[in-house]
């Protein structure tokens, strides 16, 4: 077995340079389950970030369906096949009737991509609405509107094409509070009637709790008011649900359907396979009958016989093991408790989010907003000496995400708890 200073040193000749590495000190992780992640050591670690391995690691479940299928057959669709329309059949249940043709690729930026391709074709036009700080994958044409990339360190200046809308962030935002619902609807007003004037249709796509925005939870009523603006403009919406799809904020199973709002397009991907790597889009009969133009759509992995199996082992293991719910239930009690540790520490100006989709945004005080960035970036690495593994993201790097395995339970946000006040003590 190789030893933790060799493996960076190879990292470093083999790998690109662009990748990073989370923690001061790296870890060497080498065994999953459930919750839990374990290095080279054997040291356990509470994961509190995967969401990609959305029913924990390593379900028995999926590695028995993956097995199973792997050794009977793995084609791809140009072949009738019973898996791709059995799982068909059961994801669009979970979403608005109108929604009800799939497209199957194998990751988050792929549904993307195709999203936008399905919405450049039935508008005609490019015109797209961006949050500030959205990531929507990791494309040439996401990259373009995804302003967490272009505005960061070796961005550029977006295409013209794209109009970027200030974040709807409540606390620290351009307008704030639950009333600024308003204002941002204005901003995005002013970019429809940019758009409109130039005789073009708006593309809007939007995740609908943002993820690298910080775990922002959107002011309530703006996503409907700004979906029937886009629909009013002859334009086209589309869901970005990679992050925060099946069941993870515990009221909903989709993060749209907290706002009531219905898409034209959907994306989903990550915790889709449970960290096998498929992705769908869905959307009406409408976009997909308008995007049938005579080019083939042909993808070679995507869903494949092996995919369409795990994605539908995953659907099944999320309802029977009720997982919603358990994200439901966790999630609002790590919520309270957190909101309990705020009331005590300063740093901690908001506690926000649903389910098991949470933030903690360190502050400098609660007047100022000043972001503490090192500070996220202290406990988030402190947090780890303790066995807790979490993350930060945002604008300013100060938020502490909280995303964990749908298998976390209310030891677990004990434990959590415990740690962080250990942790905020000494800060
Ligand atoms: N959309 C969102 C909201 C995401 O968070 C991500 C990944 N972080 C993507 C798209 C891209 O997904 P992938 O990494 O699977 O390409």
């Amino acid at each position: 077995m190789k030893t933790k200073n060799e493996l960076i040193k190879l990292r470093e000749k083999y790998l690109s340079p662009s990748l990073s590495l989370s923690y001061d000190v790296p870890l060497y992780i080498t065994k999953g389950r459930g919750q839990y992640l374990f290095d080279q050591k054997g040291k356990k670690y509470l994961d509190c970030i995967n969401n990609i391995q959305h029913i924990g690691h390593s379900h028995p479940r999926i590695l028995n369906t993956a097995y199973k299928q792997f050794k009977e057959l793995n084609t791809n669709t140009r072949y009738l096949d019973e898996n791709i329309i059995n799982y068909a059949q059961d994801l669009v249940k979970t979403v608005p009737k109108n929604l009800e043709i799939c497209f199957f690729t194998n990751s988050g930026s792929e549904s993307n991509d195709l999203a936008l391709r399905l919405a450049r074709q039935m508008t005609g036009c490019k015109e797209t609405i961006v949050f500030d700080g959205a990531y929507h994958g990791h494309l040439i044409s996401l990259i373009e509107i995804s302003p967490y990339k272009y505005k960061g360190k070796g961005g550029m200046v977006p295409p013209n094409y794209v109009y970027e809308i200030p974040m709807p962030d409540q606390f620290r935002g351009k307008y704030r509070g639950r009333n600024s619902t308003n204002y941002y609807l204005k901003e995005l007003e002013k970019s429809i009637s940019k758009i409109k004037s130039k005789n073009r249709i708006p593309i809007f796509i939007y995740e609908s709790f943002m993820g690298c925005g910080g775990q922002l939870v959107l002011p309530i009523h703006f996503l409907k008011k700004a979906q029937d603006r886009i629909h009013e403009a002859g334009g086209i919406c589309i869901a970005d649900e990679v992050q925060i799809g099946f069941g993870r904020i515990g009221t909903h199973f989709w993060g749209f359907e907290y706002y009531e709002v219905e898409p034209d397009i959907v994306t989903l991907g990550k915790s889709i396979g449970n960290g096998h790597p498929l992705s769908v889009v869905i959307t009406s009969r409408k976009v997909a009958n308008k995007f049938h133009n005579g080019m083939e759509y042909f993808n070679s992995f995507g869903g494949n016989p092996v995919s369409a199996a795990i994605g539908h082992e995953v659907l099944r293991v999320i309802k029977e093991e009720k997982l919603q719910q358990n994200a439901s239930l966790v999630g609002s009690s790590l919520k309270s408790m957190l909101i309990e540790l705020k009331n005590v520490h300063d740093v901690i100006g908001d506690v926000r989010g649903e389910g098991l989709f949470l933030g903690i945004e360190i502050v400098d005080d609660k007047k100022s907003l000043k972001p503490l960035t090192k500070t996220a970036k202290i406990i988030v690495n402190k947090m780890k000496d303790h066995g807790v593994l979490l993350s930060t993201d945002g604008p300013e790097n100060n938020v502490i995400k909280i995303k964990p395995p749908m298998v976390f339970n209310s030891a677990n946000a004990e434990f959590l708890i415990e740690s962080l006040q250990s942790v905020f003590s000494k800060i």
